[in-house]
């Protein structure tokens, strides 16, 4: 199985300029390639695919000085991610949905650069980093890499600059475990099992979109392309990716204490569960980051040999885990007490335990 490891760089002034140079070449190749494809299309009625614009390559890197100091697996890998931007694009014309063309990359907007193949072009040395044609980076390895690397991305961020590592593990198992749990995802508390065990929503939030609201209004009060703004702009990002973090981290953590003790995790299908429990929510559903804590919740699970399911959330706050009874009760009412079994308990442990009982069904 594959796993990621993200660790932070410090490339010295220069090493940072050709990180930025590589990064800007890497935008131009696809917003030349993204034309080209238009342009096929438009006048001649033909659809260019991977193959057609990798061929033009190596010709492009004997005119172009600027291509040529970029890893040549690296140039092939920008010209895969268009044309993954493009099969996304027929997919969904395909299935009649809005289609949404593929996009140009503003300058700033494209801030990453793979290495599909490590060995080739990026390679770990004595504790630094080398990248073709900028050297030997520092990098802190706050937690040792595992496995086999298989592909290295340099990645810059509003904080500064990282890379992360795909890399082939063997999977570890826990010892096998018959406790099974089903959790209701919330907002009043981040989670709630059928055991009754609440995790706290994290407090950082209300607190931090206050901030972030601070921030955005500097930042439109701010004369454009003027350096204060640039600065406002910087600042606003940083607080962005901070929120980010904070919430993989919460994410982590719970996911991680679950999988510990459970051989069968139950969650709500949220594919569907967003759209029909709190749709008066939809901000502080994106907030609580539900999608990204059940992605990291089936990633080590499938590291640890456990399972999770995803049921079908329907009506599993409302339903009584007692007797099945529907008790219609708004959001604001947090304790279901049940008039036909007397069953009486707080509505999201309520909830867990009928997502449990979806998930063993
Ligand atoms: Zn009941």
């Amino acid at each position: 199985m594959l796993k990621a490891f993200q660790y932070r760089l410090y490339p010295s002034k220069a090493q940072s300029e050709a990180l930025l140079e590589m990064l800007e070449t890497c935008r131009r190749l696809y917003n030349r390639s993204l034309a080209e494809r238009r342009d096929a299309y438009e006048r001649e009625g033909k659809s260019l695919n991977y193959y057609d614009q990798a061929n033009t390559l190596r010709e492009q890197r004997m005119q172009n000085q600027y291509l040529a100091r970029v890893n040549y697996s690296a140039t092939q890998d920008v010209l895969r991610r268009l044309d993954k931007a493009f099969q996304a694009f027929f997919r969904r014309v395909k299935a009649g949905e809005k289609p949404g063309y593929p996009r140009f990359k503003v300058k700033g907007r494209y801030d990453s650069v793979t290495f599909p193949a490590y060995g080739n072009g990026c390679r770990l040395k004595d504790g630094r980093l080398y990248f073709q044609h900028v050297g030997r980076v520092k990098l802190k390895l706050h937690r040792p890499l595992e496995g086999r690397i298989k592909t290295v991305t340099v990645r810059r961020k509003a904080d500064g600059w990282y890379a992360s590592f795909v890399c082939e593990v063997e999977a570890v198992p826990l010892p096998p475990s018959d406790k099974m749990c089903g959790v209701d995802l919330g907002l009043e508390s981040f989670a709630v099992t059928s055991d009754g065990e609440f995790f706290p929503a994290a407090k950082y939030l209300r607190k931090a979109a206050r901030n972030l609201k601070r921030l955005q209004r500097q930042v439109s009060r701010r004369e454009k392309g003027s350096n204060r703004r640039k600065k406002a702009v910087h600042r606003l990002a940083k607080a962005h990716l901070h929120i980010a973090n904070q919430r993989k981290d919460t994410a982590h953590k719970v996911a991680r204490s679950l999988v510990n003790r459970y051989g069968l995790i139950a969650v709500e299908d949220l594919k569907v569960g967003n759209m029909l429990k709190n749709h008066r929510l939809a901000g502080s559903i994106s907030d609580a980051g539900w999608n990204l804590f059940v992605n990291i919740l089936k990633a080590k699970a499938a590291e640890a040999g456990r399972q999770v399911v995803e049921v079908d959330p329907r009506n599993t706050s409302q339903a009584c885990s007692g007797c099945g009874r529907i008790v219609p009760k708004p959001l604001s009412e947090r304790w279901h007490t049940c008039p036909a079994c007397g069953t009486s308990l707080h509505r999201d442990v309520n909830a867990a335990i009928n997502i449990l009982r979806r998930a063993a069904a």
